[in-house]
């Protein structure tokens, strides 16, 4: 029999129904696989292997028995949670994120806490407090970021599902570069409670998977309304498993000029035009379409998000949470040491820009402006999807760079989410899929963005992509 770590949910979900696998059996086996593994990936900052003794009873749920690996930032209950940052060193949640409540009600078992970016600031997982992780297709490269601990674990076997949580591509930019599905649902589809708040207009929690009806599972389980988070909608969640079709007859695919420009390195762009020809011989029709604001996307993120990141961490000053700088002279001092000690540069970074942005006289001529121009991106979409009912573009610019090539340049850095921060800046639905590989044999991903709420037609689009390609099942040699 194969290895069970080897399988995806929906697989194992099968055999527990016909009791030829037990959950401990494939705790067992990951435990074994992690234990192998992660020394040299890294993607676990804590493994909770007590969860074996504390198998859920309710055989019925609908993940009963599956694994779940969650990133650092969502609270799971009495379970250490630090965002990856020293800050929070030691600050274990009272209870847990709404996600994790619903996925445990559903017989899910939460198996550790992933690797990030600290605070989930970053595109590669290298500001994370605990060092980086490492992409299990090169061990030299970023498994990209900030979710880059989930997405890894994923690639290499070590969980069966994963959690992530997407700001301006954090799901997507690492599911892109390990080869794996990432899914950022439309802003208020799925609960924010119980996720550190990073920019609270723009976070969404989502899936890492090894294949797109994954994701749909696990949508299923966290999608819907919740009255402890205000942004939350109160809208129907459909079964997403019956958008897995493999029919797109007659959907319309938009495919934004403005995507295909310069930067973009040359075998990223031709996987995904052979994507859109694909696409196109199964019976979709493709249309050019025009994002005309996409070139402001990035300026406007780098305001909006760390005004926000600067006042949502305001919050982490020694006295309520985590980390304590002792020995202070008085209170202020010891704001002021443990704020210096327990941040790391890049959330310091973040910090200062937020803060320079929301002050008086900078008010006005950043933060007020940058959300004038995210309302023209959103209108941006709103047109297109006149014409369209999905949109293609590249994932990321780039396949995976190596550890420490963009580090002393956050510029560049933020660069690499030129195509994911749009559909956080418009709220809509994106999810990226593999289409691909470079000669050096790393993962390209593809992304497709819908209409609010239409998390169907990107599982739709997504399935049949998948399904007549086979880029999901390919592995990394570990
Ligand atoms: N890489 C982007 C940033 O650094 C997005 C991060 C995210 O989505 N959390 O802000």
């Amino acid at each position: 029999m194969q290895e069970p770590y080897l399988l995806t949910a929906h697989e194992l979900q099968a055999k527990i129904g016909k009791d030829e696998i037990s959950p401990s059996k494939i705790l067992e086996s990951l435990f074994k696989r992690i234990g192998d593994l992660d020394k040299r990936i890294k993607a676990f900052v804590r493994l909770n292997e007590e969860c074996i003794l504390k198998i859920p009873e309710n055989k019925k749920g609908k993940l009963y028995g599956i694994p779940v690996l969650v990133k650092d930032n969502i609270c799971v209950k009495d379970e250490e949670t630090t965002c990856g940052s020293k800050i929070l060193k030691g600050f274990k949640p009272p209870y847990d994120a709404t996600v994790i409540k619903r996925l445990k009600d559903e017989g899910a078992i939460p198996i550790g806490k992933a690797n990030m970016d600290e605070f989930a600031f970053g595109s590669s997982c290298e500001t994370s407090c605990y060092g980086p992780t490492k992409n299990p297709w090169d061990l030299e490269r970023i498994p990209g970021g900030s979710s880059g601990g989930s997405a890894a674990a994923i690639a290499s076997d070590e969980t069966i599902l994963a959690l992530g949580s997407d700001t301006g591509g954090s799901i997507r930019q690492p599911a892109s570069l390990c080869g794996v599905v990432g899914l950022k649902p439309t802003y208020g589809r799925v609960s924010r409670y119980g996720l550190i708040a990073f920019a609270s207009s723009l976070d969404q929690i989502g899936p890492i998977t090894k294949d797109v009806q994954d994701a749909a599972l696990m949508m299923n389980t966290i999608a819907g309304y919740d009255e402890m988070d205000s942004t939350s909608v109160d809208i129907a969640v459909p079964d997403y498993t019956r958008s897995l079709t493999k029919d797109i007859k007659g959907l319309r695919i938009g495919v934004p000029k403005e995507y295909f420009i310069e930067g973009i390195d040359k075998e990223v762009e031709s996987s995904v035009k052979k994507a859109v020809f694909l696409l196109k011989d199964l019976g979709a029709t493709i249309v050019e379409i025009s994002l005309p604001h996409t070139q402001y996307a990035v300026s406007t993120y780098y305001i909006v998000a760390p005004a926000e990141a600067s006042s949502n961490l305001a919050r982490f000053d020694g006295v309520q949470y985590g980390f304590r700088f002792e020995n202070a002279s008085d209170l202020i001092d010891m704001y002021i040491k443990t704020r210096s000690k327990g941040f790391g540069n890049e959330a310091k970074r973040r910090i200062l820009l937020g803060t320079y942005c929301l002050s008086t006289g900078y008010y006005d001529a950043y933060y007020l402006k940058a959300q004038k121009v995210r309302t023209k991106i959103k209108e941006d979409f709103d047109n297109a999807f006149k014409n369209c009912d999905c949109i293609i573009t590249p994932t990321s610019p780039t396949a995976a760079f190596k550890i420490g090539e963009k580090m002393d340049d956050p510029l560049s850095m933020y660069l690499s989410d030129i195509f994911t921060i749009s559909a956080n800046l418009a709220g809509i639905p994106a999810i990226s899929i593999p289409c691909g590989f470079t000669k050096g044999n790393l993962p390209i991903g593809l992304q497709i963005l819908a209409k609010p709420f239409d998390e169907e037609t990107l599982f739709r689009a997504a399935y049949t992509f998948e399904q007549s390609t086979g880029f999901h099942r390919e592995n990394p040699k570990l």
